[in-house]
């Protein structure tokens, strides 16, 4: 096989999962990780679809259900903190034909385990410069070390350095949808246990939650916003942004403000996607949210990360390490797929996040009605209808 040897830019879930199916083919991947370790912060994510096949393939559905987050209750409160609406977990999270939901945490700890002892993971470094030479990549990375590869795979995120490298500035293919999101670890003043808060105001919701297993509950902040110029990695500089955009609101959002500074998995990022007319620039492909990010409002990220990576690794094995070859089945494969999910990320946002005092009010009050109906699981499974379409919307090869 050629081009074995292949670089992989981020250990996120992308690019781990990335590392586990080359491998699995023969390939050997080295993987280069900016942070000093895997970042396992974020909130509970759903394995759907399509993406629940490839966990399967790997062995790992049953611990991934073991972990599940187990969430029995779903509630809607006011400032005052009155539940005005509650459903059980599964119908509140939209889960319907077995999807499993886990902290995104747990299942990204679960792949580095499954893959450090076979994989080179390098963390505290990251690609500084690449070159083309005869037959492969030359890279320098930040730490003034070189290495020659086959193959690169830039899996870092939405703001990717390799993609910024190798196709250009990232306006270019970042699409704002109009939100900031974080999600950090902070106290369980609430003695949460396996239940999910959301807060609605306008312009402004805050969700909190813990699972049985955790001394801690996770908060998330999601709020309406203009693109906002800050410094990617200056938290100070983030954490003011959400104590401004927040200082209003009540119910626990104050202490949520106050346990963020000490949580160690602080997230915080905007609602954004990325849209490109290729994924692959000579020897160098992108995957997950560098590609193709949909962003945390399609609740598909991790699973298009996920079937993205099984499908990179299969492609490129299948034309027997050809890049050309290889990279144009993945994206042939994938377009589609990417598209589907792409699109739920705009229409969920606004199911999310209400805009104005009145559209809060009115949808207190339909969830309140909702939430009592008889019918209600049939009613909300037709809401989450088109995630499942679109987490569905690609057969898996058998590489
Ligand atoms: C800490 C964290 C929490 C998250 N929480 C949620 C959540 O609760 N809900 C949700 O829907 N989505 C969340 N996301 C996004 C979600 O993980 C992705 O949409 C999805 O899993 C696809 O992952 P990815 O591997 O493509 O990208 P990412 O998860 O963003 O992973 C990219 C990795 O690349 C690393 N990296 C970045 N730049 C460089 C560089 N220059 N060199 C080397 N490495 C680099 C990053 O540190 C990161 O580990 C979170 C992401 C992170 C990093």
């Amino acid at each position: 096989m050629k081009n074995t040897n292949v670089l992989i830019s981020g250990a996120g879930i992308a690019g781990i999962t990335l590392a586990y199916w080359l491998r699995r083919h023969g390939f050997s991947p080295t993987v280069v990780e900016r942070a000093a370790t895997i970042r396992e912060g974020g909130y509970k994510i759903d394995i759907r679809g399509a993406a629940l096949e490839v966990v399967e393939r790997m062995g790992l559905l049953e611990e991934i259900r073991s972990m599940r987050t187990d969430v029995r209750a779903g509630s809607v409160v006011n400032a005052a903190g009155k539940r005005v609406a509650s459903m059980d977990g599964d119908t509140f999270g939209g889960r319907v034909h077995g999807d499993a939901e886990i902290l995104r945490g747990d299942l990204h700890r679960m792949l580095y385990e499954r893959t450090k002892d076979d994989v080179r993971y390098v963390f505290g470094d990251s690609i500084a410069s690449m070159n083309d030479v005869a037959d492969g990549v030359e890279v320098t990375f930040a730490s003034g070390q070189t290495g020659v590869y086959d193959l690169v795979v830039g899996a870092d995120g939405l703001h990717s350095v390799t993609r910024a490298m190798a196709f250009g500035p990232e306006e270019r293919f970042l699409r704002d949808l109009g939100h900031y999101i974080s999600i950090f670890s902070v106290p369980n003043h609430l003695n949460l246990d396996r239940e999910e808060l959301t807060y609605i105001g306008p312009g402004r919701t805050a969700l909190t939650y813990s699972t049985a297993k955790d001394t801690d509950a996770k908060a998330m902040l999601l709020f309406s916003s203009g693109p906002l110029s800050h410094d990617q990695r200056d938290r100070s500089q983030q954490e003011q942004i959400l104590h401004d955009a927040y200082a209003r609101e009540g119910w626990e959002v104050p202490r949520m403000l106050d346990g963020m500074a000490g949580a160690a998995d602080f997230y915080f990022d905007s609602l954004s996607q990325v849209h490109m007319e290729r994924w692959s620039e000579g020897r160098v492909v992108l995957l997950g949210d560098a590609a193709y990010c949909a962003s945390p409002a399609s609740g598909q990220g991790t699973s298009l990360a996920l079937v993205g990576a099984y499908v990179l690794a299969g492609e490129l094995a299948a034309a027997d390490g050809d890049h050309e070859a290889g990279f144009e089945a993945y994206e042939r494969e994938m377009r589609a797929f990417v598209d589907a999910n792409q699109k739920l990320g705009p229409s969920n946002i606004k199911q999310m996040v209400m805009r104005t005092k009145g559209q809060v009010r009115f949808s207190m009050v339909m969830l309140s009605l909702i939430s009592r109906l008889p019918g209600k699981e049939k009613m909300l499974a037709k809401v989450v209808a088109p995630i499942h379409k679109a987490a569905n919307a690609i057969s898996l090869k058998n590489y």
